[in-house]
């Protein structure tokens, strides 16, 4: 406070000193709002929404493009998470995750964007059911994903929202994880994170652990992993999707199903069946990331090497 009332006096006496408060932001993750020119909609989930912008600085239609994900209007207490998600992904540096470029600050409505780096093929739930992707390439996808996920557990980080949905494809030969809203941070010396809020949740991805206990680990991304392949193999068919699979196991063609009946599924060891044109070694491997005892399934290290094998 002492310093602050020096400098004013300073700054009354020399107003030619110039401050903090007068220089233009020179950090290049610092985006100003006036430079963001709207492209289109590129997606939303539970809490985001994620929009097309250029950055154009020189305002003569030659500047960048770039993914602005904004919190949800109606997202409300969510904002504290929403620090955290950005903090996350900064801090994360791998080919298969989606790249921080920096964030938006705007005074006026009191709110932060977060600025990523555009994948112009979106998601896998986008460019699946669209391009005629090979069994080969499928794998390849699924292999990038482990990369990018053992190196998120490496960083004692589990996902919690591991899905096709958040799988965002750069070109045909390369994917990256995109989102991070629900990722926690395991201390040291734990093994599991339980979460308190009951929210909406992406149940047909979680394990019988997680549906149970609200119990996430490392094994329970294991668990995610195997229905995103589930979906990377049904090409992200509708049809074939973890809910609609999923209801018409228990039999009743009720458009609602509850987690007690899906857990009751899962106990009796009910699963996804094989897709298609999967190989029943691929088949093998989804049935081991649904494991009902976690400390059975593999981990993203030993599916890299499953993958190498099946794929040469
Ligand atoms: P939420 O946390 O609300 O689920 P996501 O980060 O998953 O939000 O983004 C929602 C959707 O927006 C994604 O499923 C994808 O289609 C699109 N999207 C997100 N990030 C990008 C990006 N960097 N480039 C292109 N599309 C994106
Ligand atoms: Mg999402």
């Amino acid at each position: 406070r002492t310093i602050l009332r020096e400098l004013t006096t300073l700054l009354k006496k020399n107003p030619d000193i110039p401050t903090i408060y007068t220089l233009p932001p020179t950090d290049p993750s610092v985006f100003q709002k006036r430079y963001l020119k709207k492209m289109r909609d590129l997606g939303e989930g539970h809490f985001g929404k994620v929009t097309l912008y250029r950055y154009d600085p020189s305002n003569d239609g030659t500047g960048e493009f770039v993914a602005v994900k904004a919190l949800k209007q109606e997202a409300g207490n969510a904002a504290q998470g929403w620090m955290k998600e950005i903090e996350i992904l900064k801090s994360l540096y791998h080919c298969n995750i989606v790249k921080y470029k920096g964030l938006c600050p705007d005074a006026v409505r009191q709110e932060v964007q977060l600025i990523m780096e555009y994948l112009p093929q979106g998601s896998l739930r986008e460019y699946l059911p669209k391009h005629k992707v090979s069994l080969a390439d499928c794998l390849m996808f699924a292999q990038q994903i482990c990369q990018g996920m053992e190196y998120l557990h490496s960083q004692r980080y589990v996902h919690r929202d591991l899905a096709a949905r958040n799988v965002l494809v750069e070109n045909q030969s390369l994917v990256k994880i995109g989102d991070f809203g629900l990722t926690k941070y395991i201390p040291e010396g734990e093994i599991y994170y339980r979460v308190r809020e009951d929210g909406d949740s992406p149940v047909y991805w979680y394990a019988i652990e997680c549906l149970k206990e609200l119990k996430f680990s490392f094994a329970s991304d294991i668990w995610s992993f195997g229905v995103t392949l589930y979906e990377i193999l049904t090409r992200c068919d509708p049809r074939q999707s973890p809910p609609s699979k999923f209801i018409e196991m228990t039999g009743d063609n009720e458009e609602q199903m509850t987690v007690m009946k899906l857990i009751k599924l899962l106990e009796g060891n009910q699963r996804l069946p094989r897709p298609k044109d999967c190989p029943d070694a691929i088949k093998l491997l989804m049935d081991q990331c649904w494991h009902a005892n976690p400390d059975s399934r593999p981990s993203f290290t030993e599916l890299i090497e499953k993958f190498e094998s099946a794929r040469s």
